[in-house]
């Protein structure tokens, strides 16, 4: 993306329970189409920004980790907020702990237009 840097990014569930801090730029931003996260997410695709697990900090409550079967087989861990459960992030057993999946639609501004509240 050739977007002006805007990070850090804030974001987080509905009930604003589970808020995280996004500190840097993701490794990617990745567009999914498959039913999997077509079933997932209730929409037709997922957005996913893939960040190192240290760039994420958590600002308010921890996300519930359920155990979730995922396309690949080997099962992914969705961190969801406990009240809401919306989902703000998932890791993947191929990209291990280190790497989250943070869903692009739970950051304040999806869009990346500015960084402010
Ligand atoms: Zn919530
Ligand atoms: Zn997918």
């Amino acid at each position: 993306m050739t977007t002006p840097d805007v990070f850090p990014l804030e974001g987080g569930c509905d009930c604003r329970t589970v808020r995280y801090r996004m500190e840097t730029r993701p490794l990617f931003v990745h567009c999914c189409h498959c039913r999997w996260c077509q079933r997932e997410t209730g929409a037709s695709f997922a957005l996913n920004a893939m960040i190192e697990a240290d760039r994420v900090t958590l600002l308010a409550e921890e996300p519930d980790i359920v155990d979730t079967p995922s396309a690949s087989g080997k099962g992914q861990k969705i961190a969801r907020c406990p009240k809401c459960s919306v989902a703000v992030w998932s890791n993947y057993a191929g990209a291990g702990p280190t790497v989250r999946f943070v869903r692009v639609g739970t950051l304040d501004e999806p869009d990346q237009q500015q960084g402010k509240r």
